[in-house]
């Protein structure tokens, strides 16, 4: 096997690996590493390395803060040469980790944890999810000082051919990059803001798909980095253009083959894509908060830019939470259309697969799929649909997941209390300050 201690120890060993990263990601979805050197590697390997985990936002427990870090054996990666200093030093690899108490219990503010649960729960009913994320950021110049700015030094929209700018030449040294780490890229394009690409890579099991986020929000940042570029996944980072979606191609599984396809059922869908739909649409408020988590995500969430603010579904429009694209067969599936790459991708997939389960085993049905732009509808009209709203903000996404006993449920109360004090905080600082267009609009008139 490829992924047995030993080998691993073996590649090490014959790539001359110097450094070797032991990650894992806190609540909030940033990645947090122990880098242990070459004496340290077996005893990693073996997941015998502690952490403190009082250091780490979120993680703090007064009783227990020794966490051992237990290597996903088939996560390894050697890490490509991001620049000529880092080839020096010497080559770095990586394994994502799970995180346990000393006991051998399973830590329960462990973001793999909490999406490995839901992950058992849909294999117990016989299902895999599969997801194929499309995440979207923006390359922006930096300023003398190595700074971030918001200038983008392109003019081009969605899929133009040119003119060939900077930034296009960047996001083709970023694919291969990724190509190097092992990602099967399936397309890169411009979007349709100055300054903004997507990269999409093939789908996997949901697991795979949350690591592979991780890895490829990292990379990216990284090679920008490189080429003096600040890539960034800011959901809404320019006022007036369209904002970063991470949007989510969902499907299930069953005995290794699409369980959404029914060439009978209503749109060509089975019973269970209903299902399923139906629990996203349901559950879509309460899941919100983890899935566009900062103050900055509900700016994207606003009519006419392309990201949804009704909760609706439909197999054209993308003016709605939830399309079906229009393949069949074992391409069939819903392309949720809420998530943003801000997101912690661990929870935000538990979330969506928890809301499909809760349709499923409630036998939830969607309301009827709507063809029409959802943004031109006036308000009777979408009342008449029964057609909800989501949060208009943080606070309110908050009130919503702490209401939703489903979702409550699948993040478990320690991930939720931390999760939430935390965005608490994040609004109570947000609504404390004093923001320019306030002054703009305000200061002289008054
Ligand atoms: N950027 C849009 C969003 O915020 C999506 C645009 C697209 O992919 N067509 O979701
Ligand atoms: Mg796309
Ligand atoms: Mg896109
Ligand atoms: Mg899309």
């Amino acid at each position: 096997r490829s992924d047995s201690i030993e080998s691993i120890l073996q590649r090490l060993q014959s790539e001359n690996v110097k450094f070797l990263r032991l990650q894992f990601c806190d609540i909030l979805g940033t990645i947090k590493n122990i880098e242990v050197t070459q004496s340290q590697f077996a005893k990693a390997l073996r997941g015998e390395v502690m952490f403190d985990g009082s250091a780490v936002e979120g993680f703090t427990r007064i009783e227990e803060s020794d966490m051992l870090l237990r290597p996903d054996l088939s996560t390894f990666l050697v890490f490509p040469q991001f620049s000529r200093e880092e080839g020096e030093r010497g080559k770095v690899a990586r394994l994502i980790c799970d995180i346990y108490l000393p006991g051998g219990t399973p830590f329960e503010g462990d973001p793999r944890r909490v999406l490995r649960r839901q992950i058992e729960r849909a294999a117990a009913m016989g299902l895999t999810l599969y997801c194929g994320p499309e995440p979207e950021f923006f390359l922006f110049e930096r300023s003398e000082s190595g700074g971030g700015t918001t200038r983008t030094n392109d003019h081009a929209g969605y899929f133009d051919l040119a003119p060939i700018d900077r930034g296009e030449r960047i996001r083709r040294e970023i694919t291969n990059k990724l190509i190097e780490m092992n990602f099967e890229i399936e397309g890169a394009h411009h979007e349709v803001a100055p300054g903004q690409h997507e990269i999409d890579f093939r789908y996997a099991p949901a697991l795979q798909t949350a690591d592979a986020v991780s890895t490829f929000k990292f990379a990216v940042k990284r090679v920008a980095l490189e080429y003096g570029l600040l890539a960034s996944f800011l959901p809404k980072p320019v006022a007036g253009v369209n904002g970063s979606g991470m949007h989510c191609h969902l499907s299930l599984f069953k005995d290794g083959s699409n369980a959404f396809a029914d060439p009978n059922g209503e749109y060509g869908l089975s019973d269970l894509a209903l299902h399923f739909i139906a629990g996203l649409l349901e559950h879509a408020s309460g899941m919100v908060a983890v899935t566009n988590p900062l103050v900055n995500s509900y700016k994207r969430l606003v009519p006419g830019f392309e990201a949804p603010v009704n909760v609706a579904w439909s197999t054209s429009n993308r003016s709605a939470l939830v399309r079906i694209p229009a393949k069949r067969g074992n391409s069939t599936r819903a392309e949720f259309r809420m998530p943003d790459p801000s997101c912690n991708p661990y929870l935000a997939l538990a979330l969506m697969l928890a809301a499909g389960l809760d349709g499923i085993q409630a036998k939830l049905e969607p309301p009827p799929a709507i063809q029409r732009n959802i943004f031109k509808m006036t308000v009777r009209e979408k009342r008449h649909h029964k057609i909800r709203e989501l949060p208009t903000n943080l606070s309110e996404a908050v009130d919503a997941l702490e209401r939703d006993e489903v979702m409550a449920a699948a993040l478990g109360e320690h991930v939720l209390g931390h999760y939430s004090e935390a965005k608490r905080q994040e609004w109570a600082a947000y609504s404390a300050t004093v923001h320019a267009w306030e002054l703009e609009r305000y200061l002289d008139l008054i």
